[in-house]
């Protein structure tokens, strides 16, 4: 059985739903490594600080406290210097900030020393960009889940309305393009898949169906 297991893929290719799912499925502990880029955007703009600010972007990420903790649901929270701040990650701002904050060096170094500690601890399933090529690369198994961006784009989308946001289905389109755009095109560990994932592509495909190839690859 594989004990550490890394979900990569570009944004709406179903990942978080999917990797909770396995990691419920499993009994492992489910470490969403996006959820703490947007905790530490969300902090970034509450300071009013430009999340294009390198230096200032980079001493606030010395001065910030993220860590994972399990809600009373057994609900995944993020808790940003002390306090639960899981209801806010999904906002727009946060959507349109968090490439830039993701690619601050300092923020990724700081944010990886967490990410490499759950990692070591085993029977986890980290979700994330670089967790099979950054966090953890001698993890068990290594998938890359994609979809078609029209795909992509319309789960989003049904995603933020569902949340009650005010927005069109072109305007999320754009803002995954933008994201995707940054992701990938960073210095700072960009999105890419490890040579060694195995690609699923989860375009018009059920969660269930994705959730079990996964678990199959597990039991191997
Ligand atoms: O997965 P999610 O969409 O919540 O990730 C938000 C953003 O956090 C990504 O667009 C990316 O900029 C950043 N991120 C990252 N490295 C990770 C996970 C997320 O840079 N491992």
């Amino acid at each position: 059985m594989k004990r550490v297991i890394a979900i990569d893929g570009p944004a709406g290719a179903g990942k978080s739903t999917v990797a909770r799912r396995v990691a419920t499925a499993l009994g492992y502990l489910y470490v969403d490594t996006g959820a703490m880029y947007r905790a530490m955007t969300l902090k970034v703009l509450r300071c009013g600080i430009d999340p294009a600010d390198r230096q200032r972007v980079a001493q606030l990420a010395q001065e910030t406290d993220i860590a994972l903790a399990t809600g009373p649901e057994g609900a995944p929270q993020v808790v940003l210097d002390g306090v639960d701040v899981t209801a806010h990650l999904r906002e727009p701002g946060v959507d349109l900030a968090v490439s830039q904050v993701a690619a601050i060096p300092e923020v990724r170094e700081r944010l990886l020393e967490v990410q490499r500690a759950l990692a070591r601890r085993g029977r986890v399933v980290l979700e994330g960009r670089d967790t099979g090529t950054h966090v953890a690369p001698d993890a068990d198994l290594k998938v890359f889940l994609t979809a078609s961006p029209e795909e992509r784009a319309r789960r989003r989308y049904r995603e933020l309305v569902a949340a009650g946001h005010a927005v069109t289905l072109d305007q999320v389109m754009e803002a995954l393009r933008q994201r995707d755009r940054q992701d990938m095109t960073r210095t700072a560990a960009p999105l890419q898949r490890a040579a060694d994932a195995i690609e699923i592509d989860t375009t018009g495909r059920t969660v269930d169906a994705v959730v079990e190839e996964i678990l199959r690859y597990c039991r191997e």
